[in-house]
């Protein structure tokens, strides 16, 4: 095992980079990191939830603080002209695809397993039980919930007291977002099969065309936000797939539609998914569908939810951390900053360990990206993620490269400070 310092933060960030893996196929990952976790004498617990592995280092007693990073990758062909970049391939669905950490996990992983290392070091510093968790299948959705169901709490002697992350984000070197309160979208994906009556396209009136019927539904369902959610409230309704029929010639039988769903609030969730469920059913009944539709959730996420009061506490800590590395912030061409951006409809699973234990959540986002599109860009009015300046590749993006240093480096010291702060 190399250091986990200087060169050998960056050495390993390049190979995760190379390397990346979908959900619920870290191995290769989650082996270095049980590796790295043991060579620093973390009690070291794998295979939870799949591919998750923690790592746990007690100095006495005192609070119980969990630190979380992602591992997964997504089925993205990377785009980036870097000379790491990720060469690696995979079939989903059938489909040949490029892998790729197009989502930034693998700074996750290494600001974590830096922090796990700094922390490791600094015996005396801190007092209490540090819980490093690496975890599968955020991009799925489900993850977090497969290590809480796999006994995550039991096996590492019970709940923490607080759970500290971080995301890395399109935002200049540097800069930290921390929104308290809802920051991000609840999020339900759905798949809806339709069924019609096939046959030949010739003769449409001896059939039901699942064809027709899932383009009435598709426009239907515009009109869920535009007419049932309020002018304050807020809610997305995207089709994402729709897939029927192989011939001209030929009506088919069914077709199928992936729907997602993002809101804010409970309220307004339950609201969108009903008046889908009744708008697809209707539709079938206009058809006049000879079999009801089937409508079946395939992954969930609740809203993600920053504790107030520990947001307030974490925040000032940031804040000292980039003050201190003002210097090296300013070499990269940044400013220290930290911003509270307004909610973004993106999703993550982080917030099923806070809520599972029942103790605060705090999750910000990592500033990782060259400052120099951002030139002249007021962070603080940004209306969020969403409205950032032209040119920067988002989180998904076969675009997407944070600059590696001082981001690495950063992400280390704010993951230790906060950690720090409750150890106590
Ligand atoms: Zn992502
Ligand atoms: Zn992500």
């Amino acid at each position: 095992m190399t250091s986990l310092t200087g060169s050998g933060l960056l050495d390993l960030y390049t190979d995760l980079h190379r390397h990346p893996e979908l959900g619920y196929a870290e191995h290769r990952t989650a082996g270095i990191v049980a590796e790295a976790l043991r060579g620093l004498g973390f009690e070291v617990h794998e295979g939870i939830g799949g591919t998750g592995v923690v790592g746990v280092l007690t100095r006495g007693a005192g609070p119980r603080v969990l630190l979380r990073a992602d591992m997964d990758g997504l089925p993205v062909t990377e785009r980036t002209d870097l000379h790491y970049a990720s060469t690696d391939s995979t079939t989903v669905d059938g489909v040949e695809s490029g892998v790729m950490h197009a989502c930034g996990h693998d700074v996750h992983v290494t600001c974590l397993l830096g922090a796990c290392a700094r922390l490791a070091e600094r015996r005396d510093d801190w007092h209490g039980t540090l819980i490093a968790c690496f975890q599968p299948a955020e991009e799925l959705g489900s993850g977090a919930r497969a290590m809480l169901a796999d006994g995550l709490f039991d096996r590492i002697g019970g709940p923490p007291d607080v759970v500290l992350g971080q995301h890395v984000m399109p935002l200049p070197v540097g800069s930290v977002n921390l929104t308290p309160g809802t920051a991000m979208a609840a999020a339900d994906s759905l798949r809806v099969v339709l069924h019609g009556r096939g046959g030949h396209g010739s003769s449409p009136e001896a059939t039901v065309d699942p064809v027709v019927l899932a383009a009435a539904v598709v426009m239907r369902l515009q009109g869920v936000v535009a007419r049932e959610v309020g002018a304050t409230e807020s809610a997305v309704v995207t089709v994402g797939s729709l897939r029927a029929g192989t011939q001209a010639n030929i009506i088919p039988d069914r077709a199928e539609l992936l729907v997602n769903v993002r809101s804010f609030t409970e309220d307004v969730r339950a609201r969108v998914l009903a008046a889908i469920r009744r708008i697809v059913e209707a539709e079938c009944a206009a058809s006049g569908a000879p079999q009801a539709p089937e409508i079946e959730p395939i992954a969930t996420f609740s809203a993600m939810v920053n504790d107030p009061d520990a947001s307030a506490r974490t925040r000032t800590v940031l804040e000292r951390v980039l003050e201190g590395h003002r210097q090296v912030i300013e070499a990269a061409g940044g400013a220290p900053t930290v911003v509270s951006l307004p909610p973004v409809a993106g999703s993550e699973d982080v917030g099923e360990l806070a809520t599972a234990a029942g103790v605060p959540l705090v999750y910000w986002n990592l500033g990782g990206w060259d400052p120099a599109p951002f030139a002249g860009f007021d962070l603080s009015a940004a209306a969020g993620m969403g409205s950032l300046p032209a040119g920067v590749a988002p989180n998904h993006s076969p675009f997407f490269a944070p600059v590696p240093q001082p981001t690495l480096d950063l992400g280390v010291e704010l993951l230790v400070a906060a950690a720090t702060d409750r150890l106590r």
